[in-house]
């Protein structure tokens, strides 16, 4: 099949067939197809969009393009969860350990940081010695031994989406229904999992914006595991503020660990308790979605959650004295104030440019083969709904970039929207969406 003739067809609106799709996935994959027409193939795919045939057979050829883990040796149903992205989001992080502490095994897989949106696997290398880059066997034993293990892709696993991914970060090809639904669902398709919780996030920090955008995105990816015998079920999250106060790689290990010894940051563990609830209910441990809330909770009450993620820590080669004693680890630099200029109440903030900033003190990457600095970061002392005082402290920036800080304090003030007003916060959970459909969600008042 000529790939020339392909991308024309689909940057003419036309639908591709399974062979298509097949030919030029594995021929990227297989290195007959270079980068250069990939890009421009992702590009009519985020103009021109896919039918939701076209997205179920995208994922299923990204996800043949490596191999299906089996863990039908393990005992129990074993549930994972995902996140369309955001911004300060280290819900995995606490999750993961909550569920395991709740019985449930976690086999998770996780991305890194992509466009404006931080990801789970720079957040755990930034604890000393962690290893993510376990190979399939390694993987496999970990989470007999433990009920948990926390790993990047492998190199068989869902090969087309690494390569993919990291084209789409770099070409402006992210915000796109089809390649979001292709990429996730072919990596938890080959996790070896037997249900998926879904966090899709929409605001001003979410790829996808608008909340109807969510709820197609939801819809997409929710009919790709259904069909795929995974019980799937999405959540429509707030992303319109970063989640909890730390934005950064070591920041969020940070907040996690807090949060995981009990302490409620009420964003950040409304969204972890129910997803996590759902969780344990998907992973046969509690009967409703409430129940498993209650016991997430319990897990991070007793301290079984935190017990549990020192383990996995350890078992992965991290040295958890840094988790014991956070303030053991290197310093920034450059540690600055971001004062408020006015009085008033935060009505609301840039989320995406947040998580923009972030990444220029050195928390992301520009280019592929940028080294992360651990270190940097954000940390808000304020979130929509509070009351601020003239020259109050908003947020602090850390980094070891000398001659960006000042100007990023500048941006980051500029960032935070102050009225006379004060602003109401909701709950974090708009609507959940399984096969049956789009519901209104309400969080059970004691979560
Ligand atoms: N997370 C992923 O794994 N892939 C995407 O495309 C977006 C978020």
């Amino acid at each position: 099949m000529n790939p020339v003739e392909l991308i024309r067809k689909k940057r003419s609106g036309g639908g591709l067939t399974r062979a298509e799709i097949e030919s030029f996935v594995g021929g990227y994959v297989s290195g007959k197809i270079p980068d250069y027409q990939m890009s421009a193939f992702l590009m009519a795919v985020y103009f021109k969009g896919m039918d939701p045939e076209e997205t179920a057979t995208l994922a299923d050829v990204m996800l043949r393009s490596g191999k299906v883990v089996d863990l039908t040796s393990i005992a129990g149903r074993k549930v994972d969860k995902h996140s369309t992205g955001g911004v300060g989001d280290k819900v995995s992080v606490i999750l993961a350990p909550m569920v395991a502490a709740c019985g449930v095994p976690v086999p998770m897989i996780s991305g890194r940081g992509l466009g404006h949106t931080g990801g789970t696997l720079d957040k755990l290398e930034s604890i000393p010695g962690f290893r993510t880059n376990l190979t399939i066997d390694e993987y496999r034993d970990v989470i007999l031994e433990t009920g948990l293990v926390m790993i990047g892709q492998t190199p068989e696993i869902a090969p087309a989406d690494r390569r993919m991914y990291a084209l789409r970060d770099v070409t402006a090809t992210v915000e796109s229904i089809p390649l979001i639904a292709g990429s996730i669902m072919s990596k938890k398709l080959a996790e070896g999992i037997d249900a998926l919780v879904l966090d899709i996030k929409t605001g001003n920090g979410a790829f996808m914006q608008s909340y109807e955008a969510a709820v197609d995105l939801a819809t997409a990816l929710v009919g790709i595991g259904t069909a795929s015998g995974k019980e799937t079920v999405g959540f429509i999250t707030a992303m319109d503020q970063p989640l909890g106060m730390a934005i950064g790689n070591w920041c969020e290990i940070v907040e996690s660990i807090e949060c995981l010894r009990g302490r409620n940051v009420a964003d950040l563990m409304e969204v972890t308790y129910v997803l996590g609830g759902a969780m344990v209910h998907l992973g046969g441990k509690a009967g409703n979605i409430p129940d498993g809330i209650a016991a997430c909770r319990a897990a991070v009450w007793s301290g079984k959650a935190y017990e549990k993620f020192l383990q996995i820590v350890k078992r992965q080669g991290g040295d958890t004295s840094f988790l014991v004693d956070p303030a053991k680890y290197p310093k920034s630099t450059y540690v600055l104030d971001v004062r408020s200029a006015t009085g008033g109440s935060v009505t609301g903030f840039d989320t995406m440019r947040l998580g923009a900033l972030a990444g220029e003190l050195g928390a992301g990457r520009r280019i592929l083969d940028d080294v992360i600095d651990p270190k940097a970061g954000i940390i808000l002392s304020k979130k929509i709904g509070d009351t601020v005082e003239k020259d109050e402290l908003l947020a602090v920036v850390r980094t070891d970039r000398g001659e960006v800080a000042e100007r990023i304090v500048r941006e980051v003030l500029s960032c935070v929207t102050i009225g006379a007003a004060p602003a109401k916060r909701g709950s974090c959970i708009h609507a959940t969406v399984d096969s049956t459909g789009v519901k209104p969600w309400t969080t059970p008042e004691a979560y």
